[in-house]
């Protein structure tokens, strides 16, 4: 049994710590955040995500898979808005029943840090962001906090401070490749008769080459709206300064989601824009005076979401930590280095993929091959 230390209670840090309780471990969570199950959402941010295959399989391995997907819409295809003319359903496979599952990013969250702390052997310590590793420190409201822990694995995202930490002690190079697109978070409201406005079985795509919006459905029967766009130029997020220029360009280019969008001036204005990029380290881990250090999920491989599996990522990197730890008896010294030789081949080609998906999803999916329908993405 080991005493191990797991930095962030997102998606990846709340699952992962499920597996290794389940192994025997003892494990405390510390997230910089105040327990999001007692507040709400942030702003503008990335409010709800497509799980798939990938990340149900995780789930499933802890019996998680039907509670998280009580409240998720299953989306059986894209649905392509021209500017102008018809719809295009495109179904995602050829029978027409296989689907990406539409979930809110917060109540996933908030299903798997119930599953966490209903965990034999799991401390989730909220308001403790990590400072220090070696070390191990966490600045709280109350002060500077030191703890012990005879292995650390940092799931505190793309801008990981367990991963600065490694690269100030000059156990890792990282390189961070930012897209020059960003993305912001818009709504579609409900239609008048207060159910959904548009197809809820569908990924909705609105593909405009240097632009591109996306939707997904909501159970309060909202879409959420994420625009992407360059962050500079003369058409991009920075061109639009006043009300009548966000209204002229959605009419122009978005023209059928704006009579959905009683919001759209003040969403647009508001919510944030957000960085969009893919990270590269390694070595993923390394060992410190106090003991061996990992990272998983986006703080070891943070990708662009272009392809709807950073977060499915994450859980399948549980899936792998928890099988090379069987494989390993259990010493993280050696599963560790083992979880990256598994993983890394095939994390740097997702990320690959998610680029490529970027100028299908922009562009190609408006073109006739796709609008036969002969592609399936998603698989
Ligand atoms: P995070 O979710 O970033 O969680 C990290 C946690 O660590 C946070 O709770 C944070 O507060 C905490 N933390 C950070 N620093 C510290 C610190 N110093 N001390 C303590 N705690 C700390 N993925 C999909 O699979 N499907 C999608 O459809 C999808 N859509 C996306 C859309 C957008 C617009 C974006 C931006 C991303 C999308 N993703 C999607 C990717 C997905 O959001 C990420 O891959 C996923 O959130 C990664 O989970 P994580 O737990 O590794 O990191």
């Amino acid at each position: 049994m080991t005493d191990v230390a797991v930095v962030g209670a997102g998606l990846t840090g709340s699952l992962l710590a499920c597996f290794l309780a389940r192994r025997g471990h003892t494990v405390t969570v510390y997230e910089r955040r105040p327990d999001p199950r007692t507040g709400g959402a942030e702003r503008g941010r990335s409010i709800n995500l497509a799980l798939s295959e990938r990340g149900l399989d995780a789930l499933r391995r802890l019996g998680l898979a039907d509670r998280v997907l009580v409240d998720a819409l299953p989306m059986r295809g894209r649905m392509i808005h021209p500017v102008a003319g018809d719809l295009d359903f495109q179904q995602y496979s050829l029978d027409g029943q296989r689907a990406i599952n539409s979930i809110s990013r917060g109540a996933l969250n908030n299903a798997l840090l119930d599953a966490a702390a209903a965990t034999a052997g799991v401390k989730v310590l909220f308001e403790h962001r990590l400072t220090g590793l070696d070390p191990l420190v966490f600045a709280t409201p109350s002060g500077e906090v030191k703890a012990t822990a005879e292995v650390v694995i940092g799931a505190d995202g793309a801008g990981s401070a367990v991963r600065g930490q490694l690269l100030g002690m000059g156990l890792l190079d990282e390189s961070v490749d930012f897209l020059d697109y960003g993305y912001k978070e818009l709504t579609i409201a409900p239609g008048p008769d207060g159910d959904f406005a548009m197809d809820p079985g569908a990924l909705h795509i609105w593909p405009r080459g240097t632009s591109m919006m996306i939707a997904l459905p909501n159970p309060d029967k909202t879409f959420t709206c994420t625009l992407f766009w360059p962050n500079g130029g003369t058409s991009s997020f920075a061109s639009l300064g006043s009300p009548a220029a966000i209204e002229r360009h959605f009419a122009t280019v978005y023209p059928d989601v704006v009579p959905l969008m009683p919001d759209l001036v003040d969403d647009y204005r508001l919510n944030p824009v957000g960085l969009l990029g893919t990270v590269h380290c390694g070595p993923w881990q390394a060992v410190t005076p106090g003991g061996p250090v990992g990272l998983i999920g986006d703080a070891a491989h943070a990708i662009v979401p272009f392809y709807g599996q950073g977060a499915n990522c994450g859980f399948e990197d549980c899936v792998v930590l928890d099988r090379v730890l069987d494989e390993a008896g259990d010493d993280f010294a050696e599963a560790l280095p083992l979880f990256e030789a598994r993983r890394r081949d095939d994390v740097e080609a997702i990320a690959a993929m998610a680029l490529a998906n970027f100028v299908e999803m922009r562009d190609k999916v408006a073109s006739p091959v796709f609008q036969l329908g002969k592609r399936i993405e998603h698989a």
